[in-house]
This record gives C-alpha cells, sequence and structure tokens, in this order.
C-alpha cells in the first residue's frame, strides 16, 4: 500500500535522497504515518508493452508517485489485458497511428516510450509534439543527432526528456558516486566496465540494425559508457575501440557482437570497457583511485546489485529499481528534483556521441578525439 511510511521508506533507501528534495518537507510528515499519500502523482501512459515495458508497468505498482494510467501499443490483444491487469479505461488506450490525440487526454501527463531502438526518435518527438512529458528508454536514439533532434522538439515544446537510466537512482551505485565526490578514493585513475550477455533468438529486433542501430554496444554497452562518465565524474576526450566478429551470419554488417573500448578523460583517468553479445557472466565495474577503489558485480542488473570498497562490503538494501526510478522521475518532472546523477536528453546524447566514437574508432583503427 503507499502510505507515507512506505513512501519514506523508498526514497531514503538511497542515502542522498533527501538533499535533493528541496520542494519535500519533511518536518511536516509523521514518519509513523499509515495515512494515504495525498501528494502529486504523474500519470504515465506506457509505450510499447513487450518485455521491459511489462516489467516497469509491474513495477509501477508500487511507485507512489506515479501512476500508470494508459497504453500505447500495436496489439490489440495486449491492450485488452493490460486493460484487465491495470484497471486502464478504453480512452487511455492509443496505437501507433492515433496515438498524437493523447494531447487531449486530460489523464496522461507523460508517455514512456519502451520500443525498439530506432524507433524511439520519431515517436519521443510525436509524442512531445502532443504536449506530454517523455521518458525514453536507452539508447534513446541510433545516434548523436538523432538524440539532439529529440532533445530540441522536447525544449520546443516546453516539454521534460528523460532517459530511463535506471541505474543512477540505485543506492550502491549513488554511495560509490559519494565517495568519489566526497574525494574518499583520492584522485581517480582507473575504471573498468564489462558488459554483455550470451544473446539467444537471431531472428529478434536487438540483431536488426534497421530497429537496434547496431548490437551489443546500443544494448548493453552503453552501461559501460555511461558507468564510466558518472563514476570517473568527468567526460572523455577521446575513444580507441577494437572489433571482433566470430559469427559474422548472426551478426550481420552494423551489427556489433563484441568491442573492446578504451576511453581517456581530462584528469589523465582512463577507462577499459568490453561490450558484447557473445559471453555471459559479465556485469562488473571497478573503479579505482589514490586512495581506494570501489567493486561492483554485479553492476547494472536488476539486483541485488553487490559492491564493496576498500573499506568493506556496501549493505544498501535492495530496491526494485524501475519503482525507485519512476518515483524519482515523478519528482523531476513534477517538482524539479535535482538527482545526483542526471537523467535528462542532454545525458543520453553525451553517450551516443561516445557510441557514435567507438563506432568510428572501431572502423578505422585509430584514436578519435571527443569535443
Ligand atoms: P521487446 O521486444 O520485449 O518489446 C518491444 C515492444 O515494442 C514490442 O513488444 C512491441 O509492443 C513494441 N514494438 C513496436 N514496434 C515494434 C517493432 N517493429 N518490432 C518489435 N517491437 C515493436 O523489447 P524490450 O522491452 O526488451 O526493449 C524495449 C526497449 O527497452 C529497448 O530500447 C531496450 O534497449 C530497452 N530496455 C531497457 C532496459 C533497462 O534496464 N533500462 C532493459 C530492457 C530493455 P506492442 O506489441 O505493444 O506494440
Amino acid at each position: 500500500m503507499n502510505t507515507r511510511r512506505v513512501f519514506l521508506q523508498k526514497i531514503t533507501a538511497s542515502a542522498f535522497a533527501l538533499p535533493f528534495m528541496p520542494d519535500f518537507n519533511f518536518e511536516n510528515v509523521n514518519l509513523s504515518s499509515d495515512a494515504p499519500y495525498d501528494g502529486p502523482v504523474l500519470r504515465v501512459a506506457i509505450m510499447g508493452l513487450g518485455s521491459y515495458g511489462s516489467r516497469v508497468a509491474e513495477a509501477m505498482l508500487t511507485s507512489t508517485m506515479a501512476k500508470l494510467t494508459g497504453v500505447i501499443s500495436g496489439t490489440p490483444s495486449k491492450i485488452k489485458e493490460w486493460q484487465t491487469k491495470y484497471n486502464i479505461p478504453e480512452k487511455n488506450c492509443y496505437n501507433y497511428e492515433n496515438f498524437d490525440d493523447i494531447k487531449n487526454n486530460k489523464d496522461i501527463d507523460a508517455v514512456y516510450v519502451i520500443t525498439p531502438n530506432a524507433l524511439h526518435h520519431d515517436q519521443v518527438i510525436r509524442v512531445a509534439k502532443a504536449g506530454k512529458h517523455v521518458i525514453c528508454e536507452k539508447p534513446m536514439a541510433i545516434n548523436a543527432t538523432e538524440g539532439q533532434e529529440m532533445v530540441d522538439a522536447c525544449k520546443k515544446a516546453n516539454v521534460k526528456l528523460l532517459v530511463g537510466y535506471r541505474m543512477h537512482f540505485e543506492p550502491k551505485t549513488l554511495e560509490i558516486v559519494r565517495m568519489r565526490k566526497a574525494g574518499e578514493l583520492g584522485k581517480i585513475l582507473f575504471f573498468q566496465g564489462l558488459c554483455g550477455f550470451k544473446i539467444g533468438d537471431p531472428t529478434q529486433w536487438r540483431l536488426n540494425k534497421a530497429l537496434a542501430g547496431g548490437g551489443a554496444m546500443m544494448d548493453i554497452g552503453i552501461y559501460a559508457i555511461n558507468g564510466s562518465r558518472y563514476m570517473i565524474g568527468e567526460e572523455p576526450i577521446w575513444v580507441t575501440a577494437e572489433e571482433t566478429k566470430t559469427d559474422p551470419i548472426k551478426f550481420k554488417e552494423g551489427v556489433d557482437e563484441t568491442i573492446m573500448f578504451q576511453l581517456g578523460f581530462p584528469s589523465g583517468a582512463v577507462a577499459s570497457c568490453l561490450s558484447t553479445y557473445n559471453m555471459n557472466n559479465l556485469d562488473r565495474f571497478f573503479l579505482n583511485g589514490e586512495k581506494g577503489f570501489a567493486e561492483m558485480q554485479p553492476s547494472t542488473g536488476y539486483g541485488p546489485i553487490k559492491a564493496r570498497t576498500n573499506i568493506g562490503e556496501l549493505t544498501h538494501p535492495h530496491v526494485t529499481h524501475q519503482t525507485v526510478q519512476m518515483d524519482e522521475m515523478a519528482a523531476i518532472i513534477l517538482q524539479g528534483k535535482q538527482p545526483m546523477v542526471p537523467v535528462d536528453g542532454e545525458e543520453g546524447v553525451r553517450d551516443l556521441k561516445i557510441i557514435d566514437a567507438i563506432f568510428a574508432a572501431a572502423k578505422t583503427g585509430k584514436k578519435v578525439e571527443l569535443k
């Protein structure tokens, strides 16, 4: 049940939630209250009722500030199923042809786009034009130019654009970011990000360049890129990359199977990363500084995340990532809350610029400078 006490337990699971909720008046809150939560709620329609959309919808059942009120889908049978499961009225159900009409729907504040990568660009721009806030899954687009167009369209429409970076709200991740920011790890020298899994069905959209925009890098390698940035706390200035392919039938032209890449940062810190669709048990971050280290394994899966530093294991309780993400994103959209690690469209574009550079570096074998 969504009571004030449950809400506060969730948002304080991260040791850093409180300083980032400037509009929340904790003095007036009775921590032991079981009165129903009666604050602002973000009413969300999910677009794309697939595997991850289903996970987000399920997790949102226990969110306090976000509620599923609509769906957009190309599959009528799924719409019926979701209507029953989540009590969604007919007037809040759309398909890919008519969802522009959402502009007249007062029950929906935001649309969460959870479709194949290459569709995000046009869908996000259409949602923005309909005057609704947008949350878009990663990767937000298939290249930085498209990502920037989405940012511009949302700015023009005066709506917020957030990217579904759930790790930006994960308590152990945030603790390591806090330690690094506080200087507890000393000057940062090195980050390692290993991200991958062995992909199955060769006919799925993730292995179709037209829908995925690439291969493992777009899907899973992006976690190492994004992680290197929030763990080191700087933007890379150069990349080098090497690609290997063991199965050119499954991984066609433009669909990367395995890429090793290196990133250089202004302070002199370096990152060494691996992105692959051909190895399991690969979900590890390692951050090394002059005074200490942090190690996470698993580092970006659905959890529980495991992490330890030079002073011991992190024991923050596991939270369902998508439940907290949706509460935090509702606070960002409705209350202007500033998250510790940004999740806005510009953040998504930064990752895409690095992906563009990695693809260029892998193709030419040359170091690519980033502006
Ligand atoms: P799925 O294939 O399971 O679902 C995608 C859904 O998109 C489909 O079920 C379908 O829903 C809709 N869709 C619309 N057009 C197409 C099309 N041409 N081909 C296939 N599906 C289409 O994918 P996922 O849910 O796993 O991934 C969706 C997005 O979410 C991706 O961008 C992915 O990177 C991201 N993701 C993020 C994760 C995270 O942890 N942040 C984890 C997993 C995925 P419908 O039938 O309702 O139209």
